[in-house]
């Protein structure tokens, strides 16, 4: 018993320290926010957290930049397109059906009702209107400056103007009246009285293009698959850049296989550092609670059912088996909130644990990093309805389809950094009328959920190769692919 306990922790030991790490993380978050650290505490407490963040952070761009660029250029045409178009309608057929979930799960459960409206500061006038996020995720395509895309993504920004009402001279009311009173009352005698006619000034809201902090993933993307398809399609000439691609790829990979080993570690201080930054939980579960098990309900039925259900029917092979293999990149995606920096780790596991062709891995998990996001499009619709049922708004049919689609089409705007798709929900809200200000009513609990959703984001996009590898694997029998180039030597 000894030597198998043995094997299973030598096999398994980074998986182990990991779970491991995730509960000493929340035991000590919980424990330190009993000794009132101050913010400046807190700020050096997280830093051990931060550095991983930092560095998975680091990989993203040639990891992202070199998989898509050396795994397109090795495919043939026929192929790259076939891959192509199976796995992004799979990603809006998944990402559609999660929202489904969420639609049925929010209309069960019916958070609503038990939420009072008191948190929100609502102006009543929308911050952005729901084109302004779509053009935004339109630019974020069409990258302007390639180099200001690895540290810029494009996002509309909001500013209140305020105009002096104009007024011809000739009827411009006097500023101010002074009237004076006389009034005597209990020995006072004067009383001034001073009206202002000034018209109130108008403030509208003027939204104008801008950018913010953050990688465009989306833009880097499409540009490194354009270069691989023509790179595919250069032959012999483009060869000497694929095989460039191939070795920062596997260098890359062989950077991840090191700095796994720090993650462990980083885990506590990430976990336990926001479990110090978070408001206080009682407060919290008595407005937001069911609305936060609504949305938990949904990724459970979607993740742990819908998900492996349809991988099972696919490929007919055991999901659990699968889903165990990628456990330490669901790890890291609650651990970090992000599926992009989760990216390397979704790579190796997919890789040394599931075996799935790297040809195959290099197209569908980049691809799926930045468009497929079910958990977030679960969220947004869940999150939508329960605003409608907050301000006693009752949804019709076509309202709830058109929350479906738009709740889609924001997970694929959203970047996978941590709270996106608080910033997408702006689409799904305005596109029925809802008051954007009210996204402030879930606020609080948000820095909770996104790490849930962003667990199923990752567990989407690593099944989606799981079943790419399988739909496609007479095409990658066939294709000789990578082994057309000089294997590279790392
Ligand atoms: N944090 C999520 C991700 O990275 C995106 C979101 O839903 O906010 O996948």
């Amino acid at each position: 018993i000894l030597a198998r306990g043995r094997d299973v922790c030598r096999r398994n030991g980074l998986l182990i320290l990991s779970v491991l790490s995730v509960t000493v993380g929340c035991l000590l978050g919980f424990f330190l926010r009993t000794r009132h650290l101050s913010p400046q505490e807190i700020s050096y407490f997280q830093f051990p957290g931060e550095l991983l963040m930092r560095m998975l952070k680091m990989l993203i761009l040639p990891l992202v930049v070199s998989s898509l660029m050396s795994g397109l250029a090795s495919l043939d045409a026929k192929t790259s397109s076939r891959l192509g178009i199976l796995t992004v309608a799979y990603y809006l057929w998944t990402t559609f059906i999660a929202v489904i979930v969420g639609i049925v799960m929010v209309s069960v459960i019916h958070p609503g009702s038990a939420a009072q409206k008191e948190t929100t500061d609502h102006s009543g006038k929308p911050i952005m209107s729901s084109a302004d996020p779509l053009l935004d995720l339109i630019r974020n395509m069409f990258p302007a400056n390639l180099v200001e895309a690895t540290f810029k993504q494009y996002r509309t920004k909001t500013t209140p103007v305020v105009k002096s009402p104009k007024v011809a001279p000739e009827e411009a009311p006097p500023r101010r009246i002074l009237i004076y009173g006389v009034q005597e009352e209990n020995g006072s005698r004067v009383q001034n009285f001073a009206l202002d006619l000034t018209p109130p000034p108008e403030v509208v809201y003027k939204s104008e293009p801008g950018t913010s902090d953050g990688m465009n993933v989306l833009g880097i993307v499409i540009f490194s698959a354009t270069m691989g398809i023509m790179l595919g399609r250069m032959g012999d000439s483009g060869a000497p850049l694929v095989s460039f691609c191939q070795c920062l790829n596997e260098s890359v990979m062989k950077i991840v296989a090191v700095a796994v080993w720090y993650f462990p570690f980083g885990i506590v201080f990430l976990i336990a550092g926001k479990i110090l930054e978070m408001d206080n939980p009682t407060t919290v579960g008595k407005k937001l609670g069911l609305y936060a098990a609504t949305v938990v309900c949904g990724l459970v039925v979607h993740g742990l059912f819908i998900l492996p259900l349809l991988y099972f029917f696919i490929t007919k092979k055991n999901p659990v088996v699968f889903i165990r293999g990628i456990l330490q990149a669901l790890l890291i995606a609650l651990a970090t909130s992000s599926s992009s920096a989760t990216l390397p780790i979704t790579f190796k596991c997919l890789l040394e644990n599931n075996h799935i062709d790297r040809r195959i891995a290099r197209f569908v998990l980049p691809v799926g990093a930045t468009i497929n996001m079910d958990g977030t499009a679960l969220y947004e619709a869940v999150a939508a309805i329960f605003i409608a049922q907050v301000n006693n708004y009752e949804l019709d049919f076509g309202q709830i389809i058109t929350i479906s689609i738009t709740a889609t089409a924001a997970s694929i705007g959203a970047a996978g950094i941590p709270q996106a798709g608080l910033v997408t929900m702006v689409i799904v809200l305005t596109s029925v009328g809802l008051p954007t200000d009210d996204i402030t009513l879930i606020i609080a609990v948000d820095w909770a959920l996104d790490r849930f959703r962003t667990m199923i984001n990752v567990l989407g996009d690593a099944l989606a190769a799981g079943i790419m590898a399988h739909v496609c694997r007479k095409d990658f029998a066939q294709d000789t692919g990578t082994e057309k180039l000089p294997p590279c030597e790392t």
